[in-house]
């Protein structure tokens, strides 16, 4: 027995062409992931019964375990069915039965079967049909040198019922039975080289648990994977990484899994009984948005303002005028003059308030697109960071909303 490698072949010009995106392989890889069985590789191959042999020969040589996914329809670019046949060096057989259940089919939906379905009842000899309960095309199972390989529909609709129902208890005879868990550490504050560093020899490859870190607007998410023959010993391993990383990374790690850094304020605020109001500029409401797209987000959100002129800021929150003249609409007296109007006007234990520049235009040699000021009061005192965040507009206040959540979580940190 092995452990089993898999790899993906999605069949199909329109995959090539931009006009479908590959969202099988993406799913069958997880699926697989969480079946102990590393994916190596995944192709995409177009319409073509050459291209096909040649990538199952490439596939077979490589992995274990061989999916592929397109090429099992009726019309007359569909080759995976030639194209396995081709490889293996065997005929393609019309299979009565097979013929049957798909007449079955149409019959169900009342629906005319036409000639050219019939090329759905053929197989490659010696190999076995995987039966399609949702559609017409009936998938294939073959063996060559000891590689299985599995070839399904690409609507993936039809793929995913097949995958489950019979895949999955298929492969649990082919492999060890090993099973992976992943638990995600999210993190906020800092970059990915930063936290490669620190974790050194953590993030060796061929660990187990197996640790991978990806980013994606600003938060990084480090994936912990754990390998075990069964869910408590991996669950175990996982915890003892986590105590680890959180160790080592401190206040950096926000959270877990699908966490958001709104959701973890927000709970930070609701067990501590404590209210938040918000006086936003640059955002144009963006953290009211993040923190009100979560349920239940009344019992700490007091209010949210967007003063978006100068004029906004002082009626609304009472910035002296003076400070605006003087330093201006993006500057750190006005961002704590706008976290401390925001604080008294709602009466909420904490304020936050953020005014930057998100360009394109605007900016100045002093003032950079870019250029964010956040500002929390808390009941003790007033904090404010200055943040210069790179590219676009959207990246800009997405970046600045993040960051003036997060300087909050720092503060109900202590
Ligand atoms: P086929 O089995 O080649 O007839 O595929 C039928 C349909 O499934 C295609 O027209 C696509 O819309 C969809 N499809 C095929 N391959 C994929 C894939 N890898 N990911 C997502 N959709 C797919
Ligand atoms: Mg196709």
């Amino acid at each position: 027995m092995n452990m089993g490698r898999a790899f993906l072949l999605s069949i199909g010009n329109e995959l090539l062409s931009g006009l479908t995106v590959d969202t099988n392989a993406a799913w069958i890889s997880g699926q697989l992931a969480e079946q102990g069985i590393p994916t190596i590789g995944v192709l995409t191959v177009p319409d073509e019964i050459a291209d096909t042999v040649e990538s199952l020969r490439l596939a077979v040589s490589k992995a274990d375990i061989v999916i592929t996914t397109g090429g099992l329809g009726p019309t007359d670019d569909d080759l995976t069915r030639q194209s396995l046949a081709q490889y293996l060096g065997v005929e393609l057989q019309f299979q009565p039965e097979l013929f049957e259940s798909i007449a079955a089919f149409f019959r169900r939906r009342n629906f005319p079967m036409v000639e050219k379905n019939r090329i759905q009842a053929y197989l490659p000899a010696g190999t076995e049909a995987i039966p399609n309960s949702t559609g017409t095309a009936p998938g294939m199972l073959a063996c060559k040198d000891k590689v299985r390989i599995f070839c399904l529909p690409g609507v993936p609709s039809e793929m995913k019922v097949m995958f489950t129902d019979f895949l999955v208890p298929r492969l649990a005879e082919l492999t060890d039975r090993q099973v992976v868990v992943s638990r995600r550490l999210k993190c906020f504050g800092t970059g990915e080289s930063m936290i490669a560093e620190k974790l050194g020899n953590l993030m060796l490859r061929g660990r187990n648990p197996l640790i991978n870190c990806t980013v994606s607007d600003a938060v990084i998410t480090l994936h912990i994977v754990a390998t075990a023959p069964d869910r408590p010993s991996a669950e175990v391993m996982i915890q003892k990484d986590q105590t680890a990383l959180c160790e080592i990374l401190g206040d950096w790690v926000y959270g877990r899994d699908d966490q958001t850094l709104a959701e973890v304020v927000g709970a930070r605020l609701a067990a501590a009984g404590k209210t938040l109001a918000v006086a936003e500029s640059c955002t144009g409401g963006l953290i009211a948005k993040m923190l009100t797209d979560i349920p239940g987000s009344s019992r700490y959100l007091s209010c949210g303002w967007v003063t978006y002129s100068n004029q906004a800021k002082q009626s609304e929150l009472g910035v002296d005028p003076a400070l605006l003249a003087q330093y201006g609409a993006v500057s750190e007296p006005v961002v704590r003059a706008m976290a401390e109007g925001a604080r008294r006007k709602s009466g909420a234990d904490f304020a936050l308030a953020v005014t930057g520049i998100a360009g394109p235009d605007g900016g100045t040699e002093q003032k950079p697109v870019g250029l964010v000021y956040i500002g929390v009061q808390t009941p003790d005192q007033t904090i404010v960071q200055k943040c210069q965040f790179p590219q676009s507009r959207a990246m800009i206040r997405n970046r600045a909303a993040l960051a003036a959540l997060n300087l909050v979580r720092l503060q109900m940190n202590g």
